[in-house]
């Protein structure tokens, strides 16, 4: 076996999914810790740890309590490397959200234990069923009193319509919490309070049975032993195909505030979750291990760093190698553009990368050329597919408060469109600018950066579009018809593209019996 394919079956990358409030954070920040990765500058937002970017719109996440930013982590564990991409957890970032999930391999979903399976769980895996993405499992906060685990697990099985395959068994629970039980191992991982801080000492017993546990769990043991024996009987056994087929989660037991059995859940995952998988492309597939350079952007962010004020395009290598000075090929325009300078996320700090490769994330500058969904090759022209824009549902009418601005809101504009949260529309008849987004907290981002960034207050007027829709059609000449008589509401968005402007859901579906040769796509994939 190659030295690069060696390499590339040891990448780990993933995404953390759960419900707000569920611990993601938290988790994030003990994962880190074990990659020995805990200067966790900038990249992590720390709002509950003090750590804390200074920029404005970071300070607004702040004080709303929702994580805004998506960053990138790497760090090696053991024998692998591993990715972590986080997501958003407010809800109107899901457009986000749904788009880092196509970059990842595999996910770990947190529960609270005390909540069991709440909508934004339910959400989030119903986009991982698209790509039957492989589920590790978490149920956190066993330093509380918590539901029944069986039920919890129940209620996973029936609403995520997964199977469940216990790995580890917590030991009590709240006060009474003494560690965790590994079901395969027989061994007993014991807890010990006041270390979450820091990593724990790695405390085991061997074998249910012996004195040893006996001792340990005194009038507990008994208990114990019955609880395991039910455990057994109810739940399936682990099976690594199923689960990588997605049809089946390992389960491991925690609290992440404590850092407990989150090392016993790191250990497994790093064994069974899935090396780079395959990926389509419009005329191939592309495997990890091809030997020449592939990937896609997935996510274009501004300024996650006060130090470095530029645009990062984040880019997921799909196979061959990433090194310093390459040429690469940006396949949507054709041109060759030569990469000194991508940055990657080791040890939580952006550094200068000189070799990346499939399963990676390098981020690269973007000067206003690169867009979500953009495909990079070293000159196959083909794109990847698969990475969605949605049609936004909120839209506003954007003004200046002074007139003079006009050029540098629309750079701004533009340029926070490129994130792929938010949208702008240029309807052709007019010089209005219209924002879409999914979701009413976008706008106030949207607002502070314009502020804080480039320097325009605006302000937004209520406008009469109810959704928006891409237009396609093969046939230039009904095209041209269509935009000539019904250029009162069409417009062309950020990347150029014709859109529909529905005034109402009649307004959209008479335009659409009017002309049946004109399709009219709800997401644009590029
Ligand atoms: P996120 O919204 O999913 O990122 O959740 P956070 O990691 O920010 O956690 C939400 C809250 O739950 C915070 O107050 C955490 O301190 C708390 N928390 C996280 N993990 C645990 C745990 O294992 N036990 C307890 N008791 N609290 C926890």
């Amino acid at each position: 076996m190659s030295d690069f394919i060696r390499e590339v079956g040891k990448r780990r990358t993933f995404a953390i999914i759960s419900h707000p409030d569920a611990g993601k954070t938290t988790i994030t920040e003990k994962l880190l810790l074990f990659g020995n990765a805990i200067q966790m500058a900038g990249t992590v937002k720390g709002r509950k740890s003090g750590r804390m970017a200074t920029s404005d719109w970071m300070k607004m996440e702040q004080e709303r309590g929702i994580s805004i930013t998506t960053s990138v982590m790497q760090f090696p564990y053991r024998e692998q490397m591993v990715n972590l991409l986080d997501t958003p957890g407010h809800e109107d970032f899901s457009e986000d959200t749904y788009r880092t999930l196509t970059a990842v391999d595999s996910v770990l979903m947190v529960i609270d234990g005390a909540k069991g399976v709440e909508d934004r769980t339910i959400k989030l895996m119903d986009v991982c069923r698209l790509r039957d993405t492989p589920i590790f499992s978490f149920i956190n906060k066993m330093d509380r009193e918590v539901r029944d685990h069986i039920e919890v697990m129940d209620e996973i099985e029936s609403i995520l319509k997964i199977q469940c395959a216990p790995i580890t068994w917590p030991i009590g629970m709240g006060k009474r919490f003494k560690g965790v039980y590994n079901l395969y191992t027989d061994t007993i991982h014991v807890f010990t309070p006041g270390q979450g801080h820091r990593i724990p000492d790695d405390i085991r017993i061997q074998g249910l049975d012996s004195a040893e546990a006996r001792d340990f769990l005194g009038e507990m043991h008994e208990e114990l032993v019955d609880e395991i024996e039910l455990v057994r009987g109810a739940s399936h056994e682990f099976d690594l195909e199923e689960y990588q087929a997605g049809r089946m989660t390992p389960v491991f037991f925690g609290t992440a505030l404590a850092n407990f059995g989150v090392r016993e859940m790191l250990d497994d995952f790093v064994r069974w979750a899935p090396a780079p998988i395959a990926r389509q492309t419009d005329t191939r597939t592309v495997e990890p291990t091809d030997n020449t350079f592939t990937g896609f952007v997935f996510k274009i962010q501004a300024n996650m760093d006060p130090r470095h004020r530029d645009r990062i395009a984040f880019l997921r290598i799909c196979s061959g190698k990433y090194t310093r000075n390459m040429k690469m090929r940006h396949a949507r325009i054709g041109k060759d553009v030569k990469i000194a300078d991508a940055v990657t996320f080791l040890a939580g700090d952006r550094s200068h990368v000189e070799e990346a490769l499939s399963g990676d994330i390098i981020g690269l500058h973007n000067h206003g050329t690169i867009q979500i969904g953009d495909t990079f090759t070293e000159g196959e022209m083909m794109r990847f597919t698969g990475i969605p824009h949605f049609a936004p549902e909120l839209f506003k009418r954007v003004r200046l408060k002074d007139p003079l601005k006009l050029k540098q809101l629309q750079k701004g504009l533009q340029q926070l469109s490129e994130e792929g949260a938010t949208q702008l529309f240029m309807p052709l008849n007019n010089n209005d600018l219209i924002l879409g987004a999914v979701g009413v907290l976008q706008f106030d981002v949207v607002r502070q950066r314009l502020k804080d960034e480039y320097k325009v207050d605006c302000i937004y007027e209520p406008v009469n579009v109810f959704t928006a829709r891409w237009v396609h059609c093969d046939d230039a000449r009904k095209l041209e018809e269509f935009r000539r008589k019904c250029s009162e509401n069409l417009a062309e968005d950020g990347g150029g593209y014709l859109t529909y402007l529905a005034t109402t859901r009649v307004n959209l579906s008479l335009t659409e019996e009017r002309w049946p040769e004109i399709e009219f796509r709800a997401t644009r994939e590029h």
